[in-house]
C-alpha cells in the first residue's frame, strides 16, 4: 500500500532520491515467511520507513544529497540500518536531503526540492525534507532523519509530524555521513508520540563502533510514551524564545499549549538564559569549522565523482575539479568559512570563542534543569515559507534554527510534535520539548500528556 501511495504522488511531493521497490518486498516477503514458520519477530516486524540518504545502504546508494556521491553504493551498512533490519523493518527507500545536511529547506539538495503535502508550493523543512515528507503524504508511517542544529525538529514542526533529536551519543554514528561530528545525531521521526518512541527504542543503545556512543541503557521512552502525563512536573519557559521575527499564529499557539500544560497539573516557570541569543553565532563557526575537515575526505579519489582524470593533470588539479563540480553552493560557503575559521591565527578569535559559548550554553542549561523538569518553545520562529523565498538569503535561511541550535550545542534531547495550525496561513506549528541529556523519557512523557 505504501509502493502504491508513493507511485501515485511522489512524483509531485518528491519525498525520495530512490524507492527500493523490490528490496521492500523481499523484506516484507521475508517477514510473512518468518512469521508463518512461527520464529521470533523484530518489534516493528513489517513495519514501512523512509531512511533519510545520509545512513549507508549496502544495497542502496547513499548520496547525502551531492553530485559528489552520486551513484555511489556502500559497501556497508550504517550502524542504523542494521538495527532497523534486524528489528524486520521494511526500508521503502532513501529520502530527499539538503546536501550534506546543510540547510533548513531540502532546496539545497543537488537533486532538487521537496515539496510540503500541506502545501506543494512550500517547503518541508531541512535538512530532512524528504522523512518529513513522507511521513505528511502518507507515504511512510516512520521515517529517519538527523538532526545538527534542527533537521529531524524543524521538518517535524512545519509539516505536522513528530520528530526527535536524541540525547547526543544515544543513537550511533557509525555509517551516517558526517556533518559536523559534535552535533550530529540521528532519531526517529513518525505521526505520532508512541510510533516515535517505538522506532527510538528499535535504532538507540551503545556501539562500540562509535567513539561517542554512550554506554548506558536507553532511557524508558515507549513506557513514557504510553504513561503520558505531566501531573506536578516543573516545565520551563525561556524568555529568549521570543520576540522580534515569531510569527503572531505560532506565538499564539504556543501559548496555548502552555496553558494546556497548567491545566493538565505542569507548574510553569520562566527562565531567562541570555547566552542562548549567542547559540546561532557560534554554531555557524562550530559547524562549518568541523564541516570543513569532515568534507575534506571527497578529494576524488576515495568515493563518488572523479573529474578531469584524463591524464594530463595532477591529483590535486582533479580534486579540485572534482570539488568544484560536485559540491554545490552552500556546502562551498561552508566548507570556506570552516577553513577561514580554523586558520593560524584565527582559531582563537573564532573556532576557540565558539567553543567558550557553547560550554555557557551548556551551564545555562544545566542551571535551568536544576529547576525545572523539561523547557518548552516553540520549535520554529515561523511556519512553512515558500520555496524560493530564503534561498538567496542564507541569513533568513539560518534563522529558521533560531529555536534548535542551542540543544544541539549542549547534546541534550529534544522533541517537535504538532499543537495546531496557524490561524493565518493553515499550516502547522510545532511544540518543542527539551530534556537533560539521557532523560529522552521525558520528552515522550510530556509529549504524548498533550499531543
Ligand atoms: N539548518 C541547519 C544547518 O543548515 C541545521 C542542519 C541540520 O540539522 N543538519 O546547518
Amino acid at each position: 500500500a505504501h509502493l502504491a501511495r508513493i507511485e501515485a504522488v511522489d512524483e509531485k511531493v518528491h519525498a525520495f532520491l530512490h524507492v527500493d521497490r523490490e528490496g521492500a518486498l523481499a523484506q516484507a516477503r521475508a517477514v510473512d515467511a518468518k512469521k508463518a514458520a512461527g520464529e521470533k519477530l523484530g518489534p516493528l516486524a513489517g513495519v514501512p520507513l523512509a531512511l533519510k540518504d545520509i545512513f549507508t545502504t549496502k544495497d542502496m546508494p547513499t548520496t547525502v544529497g551531492s553530485k559528489i556521491l552520486e551513484g555511489w553504493v556502500p559497501p556497508y551498512d550504517a550502524t542504523l540500518t542494521q538495527r532497523l533490519k534486524a528489528a524486520d523493518v521494511v526500508i521503502l527507500g532513501k529520502t530527499n536531503m539538503d546536501e550534506f545536511a546543510m540547510g533548513s529547506s531540502t532546496e539545497n539538495s543537488a537533486y532538487g526540492p521537496t515539496g510540503n503535502p500541506w502545501d506543494l508550493t512550500r517547503i518541508p523543512g531541512g535538512s530532512g525534507g524528504g522523512s518529513s515528507a513522507a511521513l505528511a503524504s502518507f507515504e511512510a508511517p516512520l521515517a529517519i532523519g538527523t538532526d545538527t542544529g534542527g533537521s529531524i525538529r524543524q521538518p517535524a514542526a512545519v509539516t505536522g509530524t513528530v520528530g526527535v533529536k536524541p540525547t547526543y551519543g544515544g543513537v550511533s554514528r557509525y555509517g551516517m555521513v558526517a556533518f559536523s561530528s559534535s552535533l550530529d545525531q540521528g532519531g526517529p521521526c513518525a505521526r505520532t508520540v508512541l510510533d516515535a518512541a517505538l522506532l527510538h527504542e528499535a535504532i538507540a543503545g551503545h556501539d562500540p563502533m562509535d567513539s561517542t556512543s554512550i554506554d548506558a541503557p536507553v532511557p524508558p521512552v515507549v513506557e513514557a510514551a504510553r504513561s503520558g502525563s505531566v501531573q506536578g512536573m516543573r516545565v520551563g519557559v525561556v524568555k529568549q524564545f521570543s520576540g522580534k521575527g515569531y510569527q503572531a499564529g505560532v506565538v499564539q499557539r504556543f501559548e496555548e499549549s502552555v496553558e494546556l500544560l497548567k491545566s493538565l497539573g505542569a507548574t510553569v516557570v520562566e527562565l531567562d538564559c541570555p547566552t542562548f541569543d549567542l547559540a546561532l553565532s557560534a554554531y555557524y563557526l562550530i559547524a562549518p569549522s568541523e564541516c570543513s575537515s569532515n568534507l575534506a575526505r571527497f578529494d576524488a579519489m576515495r568515493y563518488g565523482l572523479r573529474v578531469g582524470d584524463d591524464g594530463t593533470k595532477s591529483a590535486e588539479d582533479v580534486t579540485a575539479l572534482t570539488r568544484e563540480a560536485g559540491f554545490g553552493d552552500e556546502v562551498k560557503r561552508r566548507v570556506i568559512l570552516g577553513t577561514y575559521a580554523l586558520s593560524s591565527g584565527y582559531y582563537d578569535a573564532y573556532y576557540g570563542s565558539a567553543q567558550k559559548v557553547r560550554t555557557l550554553i551548556t551551564r545555562e542549561f544545566e542551571q535551568a534543569f536544576e529547576q525545572v523538569d523539561v523547557i518548552v518553545s516553540p520549535t520554529t520562529p515561523t511556519t512553512a515559507f515558500p520555496i524560493g523565498e530564503r534561498a538567496d538569503d542564507p541569513m533568513a535561511m539560518y534563522l529558521a534554527d533560531l529555536c534548535t541550535i542551542p540543544t544541539n550545542l549542549a547534546g541534550n534531547a529534544a522533541m517537535s510534535l504538532p499543537c495546531g495550525l496557524a490561524p493565518e496561513d493553515g499550516l502547522p506549528v510545532g511544540l518543542q520539548i527539551i530534556a537533560p541529556a539521557m532523560k529522552d523519557d521525558r520528552l515522550y512523557k510530556v509529549g504524548a500528556a498533550v499531543e
